[in-house]
């Protein structure tokens, strides 16, 4: 990493340089799709794309009911309407079966969030998406590397947005994302709107945005990114550890892997009535822990508009109040999954 940097700082060349089109080459590579195009985080990637399929006021899109906000503002900034559709209750993700339901007259594309690490299927929502004409946008930000029948998510939707906030799979040292494609036109559009609507300099086309990713998070990029594959094998073996440890106890419900999809484990989500309880006792024995996400975006303020109340997607409100994610991170010790899992065993039994 002090090579990396060393590198940019000495090239005074801070944006939009040879680091940033390395790293578009290796994540494009490692993506195996055409084009990656570095945008400056996640939420911004999610919105040029939706930009680039010129979504915006009076269209709808569709997307998972219990998604982080930043799906939902992507679409809310394009002037279109956030639809939600329910998740299946076993992997989190968003139920297919519903989508063909939620599809009007306005419907214009579709997200799949591949949350937590695990990738939607891909299948049926592709094969939706033909049907009804719809464009899908795969929001990749957790999940870098898992699969669908063996093809990588992030290489499926017409375009898609990933993350590398410091948090993801794959982070860089701030903020950071990528649209990637197949589609050499959507491509030159991303290229012209992250940068001032400009593909020559000083000549504006489309009222573009700066949302460049720069070269010191390129650098830095590019050197994690050889770790991805390590580090992921790292998360699967601790998702195993867990696995094993917790089988069986109480109430708790582990996570399920749908038999065509593949789990880089972004979180490792179990789920339980006891959840506040759990969390506390855990935090008690110095044992942090999470909730992904305590709140689902029908019910938050900022969505007051649209109108929802608590029992409209009683799935994604069933999530929200029983969903905790324990530690998990490359590196950590089989000691310390035993550690928790220990504590969890503990207060099962007296509980
Ligand atoms: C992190 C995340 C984003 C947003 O990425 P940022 O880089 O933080 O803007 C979008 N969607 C999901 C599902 C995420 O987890």
């Amino acid at each position: 990493m002090q090579q990396a940097f060393e590198s940019v700082y000495d090239g005074y060349w801070y944006i939009m340089g040879k680091h940033l089109s390395q790293f578009e080459k290796e994540y494009a590579s490692f993506n195996q799709i055409q084009y990656a195009i570095g945008i400056s985080n996640g939420l911004d990637a999610l919105y040029l794309a939706l930009k680039a399929l010129e979504i915006g006021e009076g269209d709808e899109v569709i997307m998972p009911s219990n998604t982080f906000i930043a799906t939902v503002l992507a679409v809310s900034y394009t002037g279109a309407k956030p639809v939600f559709v329910e998740p299946n209750e076993k992997t989190y993700l968003i139920n297919p079966d519903l989508i063909a339901q939620a599809i009007t007259s306005n419907t214009k594309a579709i997200i799949p969030v591949h949350l937590y690490g695990q990738a939607c299927e891909m299948d049926k929502i592709m094969q939706i998406a033909g049907k009804y004409n719809l464009k899908v946008i795969e929001d990749n930000a957790q999940a870098h590397g898992a699969t669908f029948n063996g093809k990588l998510t992030g290489s499926f939707g017409h375009i898609n947005a990933t993350s590398f906030y410091p948090g993801k799979n794959l982070g860089a040292l701030g903020d950071a994302g990528a649209c990637t494609t197949n589609d050499a036109a959507l491509a030159e559009k991303i290229l012209m709107l992250r940068n001032y609507g400009s593909r020559e300099k000083y000549k504006h086309e489309v009222i573009g945005h700066n949302m460049r990713l720069d070269e010191l998070q390129a650098a830095f990029l590019s050197v994690k990114l050889r770790h991805l594959y390590e580090w992921t094998r790292q998360r699967l073996e601790i998702a195993a550890w867990y696995n094993g440890a917790l089988a069986g106890m109480g109430d708790l419900i582990l996570p399920e892997v749908g038999s065509d999809s593949t789990h880089v484990y972004h979180l490792y989500v179990i789920r339980t009535n006891y959840r506040d309880k759990l969390q506390a006792f855990l935090a008690e024995k110095g044992i942090g822990t999470l909730i992904h996400y305590p709140i689902p975006p029908h019910l938050q303020k900022a969505y007051a508009h649209l109108g929802f109340k608590e029992g409209d997607f009683p799935v994604a409100e069933k999530l929200a109040k029983t969903s905790l994610s324990l530690p998990i991170w490359p590196g950590i010790k089989k000691e310390c999954i035993k550690k928790i899992s220990n504590n969890l065993i503990e207060f099962y039994k007296n509980g």
